[in-house]
């Protein structure tokens, strides 16, 4: 599940969703905040445009929502359930934890977001080699 050509990988790894060569991101590092949900503009192996339209990550908005509550569950059940802590503790780690993993969500969402719309190719590179020559 976790090789090219499943979405997983595309999700996990912020691979093109097409061809699951290239980094859709400029930067790997996601906690350099400055350019966390940078993108580059194509694929250097496919050519596939990472914005497919004008404002097409906006939608990744009602992804992130999802993602952001699965990543709160853990921080309640370990502090609230096993460390009985009190509700204003778990708000707290719960909030810390959301503060911590923010560019995670926010580059999941995109990646989710993209592979909603794209699918994988294991021909797409040698397509684009074909249309360019
Ligand atoms: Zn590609």
């Amino acid at each position: 599940m976790l090789k090219k050509g499943y979405k997983l990988y595309s999700i996990l790894f912020g691979k093109c969703p097409r061809c699951h060569q290239e980094n859709m991101y400029e930067v790997k590092n996601l906690y350099k905040l400055k350019t966390t949900l940078k993108l580059n503009n194509n694929c250097s192996s496919c050519n596939l445009k990472y914005h497919l339209e004008p404002s097409f990550f906006t939608g990744s908005m009602y992804v992130s929502y999802p993602i952001g509550i699965a990543f709160t569950v853990p921080p309640f059940i370990i502090s609230h359930v096993l460390c009985k802590a009190s509700l204003l503790t778990t708000f707290f780690a719960i909030t810390a934890t959301l503060i911590i993993s923010l560019p995670i969500i926010a580059r999941l969402s995109r990646n989710l977001w993209i592979n909603f719309f794209v699918n994988y190719d294991k021909d797409a590179v040698e397509k684009n080699k074909n249309k360019l020559s």
